[in-house]
């Protein structure tokens, strides 16, 4: 095999899958090595059991926390990445979170780009990956050169209503961006079959806009890409002035194989690309490659996460959940001035779910049974700002394993935003006059909730606080470019995928041009 390309990308998720199709129609020797396999396609794709509670489709992989113990990270290695089990709600980031923003415990850094500068790349990602919503719903929305590609899937009855009362309350409900190929106008040629199967879970029938799909295979219909499977890279050598990467070395079923390319690029997910670097240490690189400034692994970030789930008076037999967002407390609200974040939905929760999460807390009265609160239940996901910390990083140990530092900030608004909508559920027709308090369950998103990884290689102006420079090549090495969501200088509070997909499709201009 002649293993000269002109283009390395290792990882083949939100980043590395978008930047592939990006590129493949250059005709340039592309070569995608990913360490997962083709996620398989098996019934068990929608067992929630089979997903949430046996955790089929989770790495075996253990981490650190900050004291040493280990724990199991929610990360998915395939094909695609963890967009495979993603919920698909493919947010921009608000014009504000590209700025400075001032936070109940300090501040969101401005990038070193504006708003203005991803907006086209932006449109092209809503484009690629099929994105349906509604424009001018959103308050806090950013401008918008293009309409959505596709129109907003529709609310089912049960969240029309919650729509409506929030509205009726003078709130601003919107329809939430949605990732998946459904064509509501003519069902029985939808890829999509609308099902409850969704958020966390892979889609069986191929239409969820995930990075494989929309990815990776549109790539390889160009015969100048190649895909690697089952292909974990080890580490990234330089040549001797430590100035580009001279050889890719991948573990190929326990063999080590050597790859070459004129560029390189890492889109492994903010832990496992900050690994790679960290573990491709030498003598020019005594701390790890583009680590002279002592800054990658540093500034992880993951959101402060909530999943709550409040019980509707009526049955809630609502399949697809995730239509509807809420951002009026985004940026604070009266008598709180700090960002609180986002509130959406998340997938709908079935009975097998509850077994694999936090036990359901004592206080319900007897009749709420798993099953009852399953059919009643209306779960809700509260994203608010985690700030960049130099404290929160990766780190990895002799043998490569990973320890995930991380001290939570910024938790006041997480509270307030959590206590905000604890007290409108009153006006939204769920149960909780019934029921004290412990209502409904709060499941806290702990450390090993990776989902939202990013920070570790932040991009910006300055070699001495950044990795990247703002086309997210290394400040210290000339063909070497890191593209998953480890760019990100702050997190926002709208989930990340979209602004990977945008930045790699950013990037792949860059790369077009160079490459000329
Ligand atoms: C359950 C779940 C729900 C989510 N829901 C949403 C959502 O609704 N909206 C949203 O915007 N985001 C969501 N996310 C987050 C989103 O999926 C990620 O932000 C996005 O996929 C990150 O893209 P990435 O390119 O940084 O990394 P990934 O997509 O994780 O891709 C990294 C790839 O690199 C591969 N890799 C790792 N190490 C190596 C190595 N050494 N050699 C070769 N390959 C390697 C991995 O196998 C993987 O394929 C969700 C995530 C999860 C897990
Ligand atoms: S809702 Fe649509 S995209 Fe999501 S898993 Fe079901 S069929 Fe697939």
């Amino acid at each position: 095999m002649n293993n000269d390309y002109d283009i390395i990308i290792i990882g083949s998720g939100a980043g590395g899958g978008t930047l592939a199709r990006h590129l493949a129609p250059s005709g340039k020797r592309i070569l995608i090595l990913e360490r997962g396999s083709w996620l398989p396609r098996e019934p068990e794709n929608w067992s929630a059991s089979e997903v949430f509670i046996a955790n089929r489709y989770t790495s075996k992989d253990t981490w650190r926390d900050k004291h040493g113990k280990e724990f199991q990270p929610g990360v998915h290695y395939f094909v695609g990445g963890a967009t495979k089990l993603y919920g698909a709600a493919l947010y921009r980031l608000r014009k504000e979170d590209f700025g400075v923003l001032k936070h109940h415990d300090g501040i969101s850094p401005a990038w070193p780009l504006g708003y203005d500068d991803f907006e086209p790349y932006y449109s092209k990602a809503e484009q690629m990956y099929h994105v349906h919503g509604a424009r001018g719903e959103d308050p806090t929305e950013p401008p918008c050169s293009a309409p959505y590609p596709h129109p907003a899937v529709s609310h089912e009855p049960r969240i029309q209503k919650l729509a409506d009362d929030l509205k009726r309350a003078g709130y601003h409900p919107f329809h939430s961006p949605c990732g998946i190929m459904l064509n509501e106008a003519n069902m029985p040629y939808s890829q999509c079959v609308r099902c409850e199967d969704c958020d966390g879970f892979p889609c069986l029938v191929q239409a969820k806009s995930d990075a494989e799909v929309l990815g990776v295979r549109p790539a390889l219909e160009h015969s100048n890409v190649t895909l690697l499977t089952d292909s974990q890279v080890l580490k990234l050598v330089t040549d001797p002035t430590g100035k580009s990467v001279s050889e890719v070395l991948v573990d190929r079923g326990g063999k080590t194989e050597t790859f070459r390319a004129n560029i390189v690029v890492v889109s492994a997910g903010a832990a496992n690309s900050a690994r790679l670097l960290l573990m491709s240490a030498n003598d020019k690189h005594p701390n790890g490659l583009a680590n002279g400034s002592d800054q990658v692994g540093r500034n992880y970030m993951y959101h402060n996460s909530q999943a709550v789930l409040a019980i509707s008076k009526e049955p809630n037999p609502t399949k697809y959940q995730k239509t509807l967002g809420l951002n009026d407390f985004y940026f604070g609200m009266k008598d709180f001035e700090f960002p609180m974040g986002n509130i959406q939905m998340v997938g709908k929760s079935q009975g097998p779910m509850y077994k694999g999460e936090k036990p359901i807390e004592a206080g319900l009265a007897p009749m709420f049974t798993l099953d009852f609160v399953a059919k009643h239940a209306v779960d809700f996901w509260l994203s608010t700002e985690d700030l960049p910390s130099p404290h929160n990083r990766v780190m990895i140990n002799r043998d490569g394993q990973i320890t995930l530092s991380y001290t939570p900030n910024n938790q006041e608004p997480k509270n307030r935003l959590y206590a905000k909508l604890k007290s409108m559920l009153n006006h939204l027709d769920m149960h909780e006059h019934l029921i004290p308090r412990n209502l409904y369950m709060k499941n806290e998103i702990d450390i090993g909730g990776v989902a939202h990884q990013s920070g570790t290689c932040r991009f910006g102006t300055d070699p001495a606080t950044s990795v990247l420079d703002t086309n997210c090549k290394a400040h210290e090495l000339d063909n070497l470019y890191v593209v998953d969501t480890s760019f990100f200088p702050s997190i926002g509070a709208v989930n990340p995928a979209l602004t990977a997909m945008a930045n790699a499709l950013r990037v792949g201009d860059h790369l077009l041009e160079r490459l000329k």
